[in-house]
């Protein structure tokens, strides 16, 4: 097909997201019984922590569902949420650009549609790969287009079950305002989805090695809002070489820093993507289904091998002066003295610097996140139920959730916290269980149908005496003799 086959101005688009969505509407029956509670509290059948895409997806295919009494809520201002406006530095995306994401099967909704309404077919075929501002844009207009239910600028957390002994508890979400338009209270939610951010089971590290040896104003985390002014005539040493690390650098020298050393462990920059494979139907579709000792070993070989920057970030970093790779450069130590950090390596190699940025990843702890710090303890995890061979053990995947099949958490000890399955991960937390799923741009067409079957059983089951009753009183006349 011609590209211009595909011109239309946005408002025609979003005519054409209304006319799909309504020949797509049976049946058109909100079916989930409402509750009350005894306190007035608002009860939800299903409120989201979080409103970046997953969070927005989520929403969009539970509305699809008819499970209508549902919420996303996001400590982030509107069109603040996720990474793409705050802490990401990339210019364009790594995934291809003709990732569906959040559209779920409606062509109208996939971001080629929106980016060839704005600008123009021809645009779209000259586009390398969408940039990361428009596709915060994207985003902003598919929650716009779609009426998505989001309450921004709210923290949700700690959870916690209503009744603690009970299978079919609510769940309790207290909610704290972190700007003007959120809301401070409680409310209660039969499932709670934690669309919470890649980093969702736990949080962005920072190397004991660094936190324990320099002041907390001489180091920052690399996915951190961060002023990158700050840094200008300083020496900055990133440690790590994802892609934040190289977007660090490339954005610390362009803001005026007069060098960055980029500190690398292994002994070269991997050029091969591990998690290449699975960005395909087969491993989107069918990780799940393997037996618990294959997906380790495979999780092991793709997560220990991981993934090089893209080629973009790492020429932009490359290309300015002051720029310096180090291979193979294990930190042995870090100090500081008279106003100096020197860092040395184990191979003897030493280097100074003003101030170090850790791109470093995230680790896996559900105690340390405010959503699931009073649940974490009832969180089965791998080590808890997996004993790998030796030649495979690699303790920070024991710390991964165990699921089965599903995204909903299992009990540690079962029968100890028996309402623990209305809360599902939605995070990379996932992925040695279930592989790549969560909210990437490319696992949300597989996982997020995935986890709505998911939810929308579990409120059929706790509600099947209402549901049976009212089959049994049905009396509906269909034919008037
Ligand atoms: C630098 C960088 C580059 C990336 N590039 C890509 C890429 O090119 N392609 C790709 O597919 N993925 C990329 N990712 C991964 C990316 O993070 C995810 O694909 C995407 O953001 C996942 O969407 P999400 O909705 O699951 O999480 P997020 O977009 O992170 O949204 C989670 C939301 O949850 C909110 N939240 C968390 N906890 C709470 C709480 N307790 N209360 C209220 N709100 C809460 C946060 O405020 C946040 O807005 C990148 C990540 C980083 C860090």
């Amino acid at each position: 097909m011609k590209p211009s086959a595909y011109a239309e101005t946005l408002k025609a688009l979003e005519a054409r997201v209304r006319i799909e969505l309504e020949l797509m509407n049976h049946p058109a029956v909100p079916w989930v019984p409402q509750r009350q509670h005894p306190s007035g509290a608002p009860i939800y059948d299903v409120a989201i922590v979080g409103a970046g895409q997953a969070g927005l997806s989520i929403l969009f295919a539970l509305g699809r569902e008819n499970i209508t009494n549902v919420i996303a809520l996001d400590r982030s201002p509107a069109g603040q949420e996720g990474p793409w406006m705050t802490y990401a530095r990339m210019n364009m995306l790594r995934t291809n650009k003709n990732v569906t994401g959040p559209a779920l099967g409606f062509p109208s909704l996939t971001p080629r549609a929106w980016y060839t309404a704005k600008y123009s077919p021809e645009a779209w075929e000259a586009l390398e790969r969408i940039s990361r501002t428009e596709w915060q844009e994207y985003l902003n207009w598919y929650r716009r287009v779609l009426e998505l239910p989001v309450l921004n600028e709210t923290e949700a957390g700690p959870l916690e079950p209503e009744h603690p002994d009970d299978a079919t508890s609510l769940i309790q979400i207290p909610l704290n305002a972190t700007g003007p338009s959120g809301e401070t209270g409680i409310i209660y939610a039969r499932e709670v989805i934690l669309a919470n951010g890649l980093e969702g089971c736990g949080e962005w590290h920072v190397p004991e090695l660094i936190s324990e040896n320099l002041p907390i104003d001489r180091y920052v985390q690399a996915n951190t809002k961060f002023d990158f002014g700050d840094l200008r005539s300083k020496r900055v040493t990133v440690v790590g070489a994802n892609a934040s690390g190289f977007d660090a650098a490339a954005v610390a020298l362009e803001n005026g820093s007069t060098h960055v050393d980029l500190l690398v462990r292994r002994r070269k920059i991997p050029k091969i993507n591990a998690h290449r494979p699975l960005d395909t139907n087969t491993w989107h579709r069918h990780f799940a289904d393997l037996d618990a000792a294959t997906r380790w070993r495979l999780m092991v070989h793709i997560m220990q091998n991981n993934q090089p920057p893209p080629q973009d970030s790492f020429d932009r970093a490359r290309a300015l002066p002051g720029f310096q790779i180090h291979e193979d450069f294990a930190i042995q130590s870090i100090g500081i003295k008279d106003d100096e950090i020197t860092i040395k390596s184990e191979k003897g190699m030493t280097l100074g610097a003003d101030f170090i940025i850790a791109a470093t990843g995230f680790i896996c702890d559900f105690k340390l996140r405010v959503e699931t710090s009073e649940i974490a303890q009832h969180i089965a995890l791998w080590s808890d139920r997996y004993t790998p061979p030796p030649e495979t053990d690699w303790k920070p995947m024991g710390t991964y959730p165990w699921l089965e099949g599903g995204f909903a958490f299992q009990e540690k000890e079962p029968g100890t916290a028996p309402w623990l399955h209305h809360v599902y991960c939605f995070s990379l937390g996932t992925k040695p269980s279930l592989g790549l799923t969560g909210g990437s741009a490319s696992s949300i067409r597989f996982a997020v149908p995935r986890l709505i079957q998911d939810v929308s059983r579990q409120l059929f089951l706790d509600d099947q005496d209402h549901h049976t009753a009212a089959l049994h009183k049905h009396n509906g006349i269909d034919l008037t003799l």
